[in-house]
């Protein structure tokens, strides 16, 4: 489903991502880890071409995102992207929000675009709130909209960037909770995420990264058993 092919990247001299490989399969779940400026918000900005690459390729679903030619607003409508922020519009009501793309990158029509916003916003637990203002939720809530805003669109892909990172504690597992719920239900799912039990539970691979290079790359029992590289060991020491 996501195709790393030897990706390297640069932001003027400095070198930010050096010769990434790694596939994502259907249905599989990656977890993506690693300490602060490794490169893992920009790895997971070139899946759906955020930040463009200047080596190597990228496949999704078939489409070569790096290819000139490729239709990105398209592209992007089939992968879903979560952030930290949930950056929902705050002019807007909840149900509003996820009406938009739809409406106008989809071209859906109201009504459809409106069942639909209602039946994701019910599978988040939140139907009774769609009229609200996204002020008028808490953080956990906003960013339970922003996962709903995004399977709107029918992607075929998930990628979250720390999704969790901005929230109170007490609100952390009400998001992962739709992610587990998604991972279940055969989402497949690219997560930048520190929430280690997220992983342990829910991953199939771990990937780790430092200084711009994938470090690691395997089976979740393994990485988190017997870690191969130094660097992996110290970061798991300190997290767990
Ligand atoms: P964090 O855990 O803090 O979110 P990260 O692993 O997501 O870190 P990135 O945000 O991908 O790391 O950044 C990787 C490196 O690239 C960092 O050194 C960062 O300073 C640098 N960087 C990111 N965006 C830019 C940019 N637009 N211009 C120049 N350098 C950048
Ligand atoms: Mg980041």
């Amino acid at each position: 489903m996501i195709q790393i092919d030897h990706v390297s990247k640069h932001y003027g001299a400095f070198q930010v991502l050096t010769d990434c490989s790694t596939t994502v399969a259907k249905g599989e779940v990656v977890v993506v880890c690693g300490p602060s400026g490794s490169g893992k918000s920009t790895l997971i900005k070139t899946v759906n071409g955020l930040e463009p690459i200047q080596g190597g390729r990228i496949i999704v679903d078939g489409v070569t995102v790096n290819d000139p030619k490729t239709n990105l607003s398209k592209l992007r409508s089939r992968v879903g992207m979560v952030f930290q922020h949930f950056e929902l519009f705050p002019h807007l009501s909840i149900i509003e929000n996820l009406m938009l793309a739809q409406l106008h990158v989809l071209g859906r029509g109201k009504d459809e675009a409106h069942d639909k916003g209602m039946r994701l916003l019910e599978r988040v637990g939140l139907k009774a709130h769609a009229s609200k203002a996204p002020g008028q939720l808490s953080g956990g809530q906003q960013q339970r909209v922003a996962i709903a805003r995004a399977l709107c669109m029918d992607p075929v892909v998930m990628l979250f960037d720390e999704p969790t990172s901005a929230l109170d504690p007490e609100m952390v597992g009400e998001v992962l909770d739709v992610m587990t719920e998604l991972a279940t239900e055969g989402m497949t799912m690219m997560c930048v995420t520190h929430e280690m039990g997220f992983a342990r539970r829910v991953a199939d691979r771990v990937i780790f990264m430092d200084a711009g290079r994938i470090v690691e790359d395997r089976p979740k029992a393994d990485f988190f058993d017997h870690p191969n590289s130094e660097r992996a060991q110290q970061f798991l020491a300190r997290i767990l």
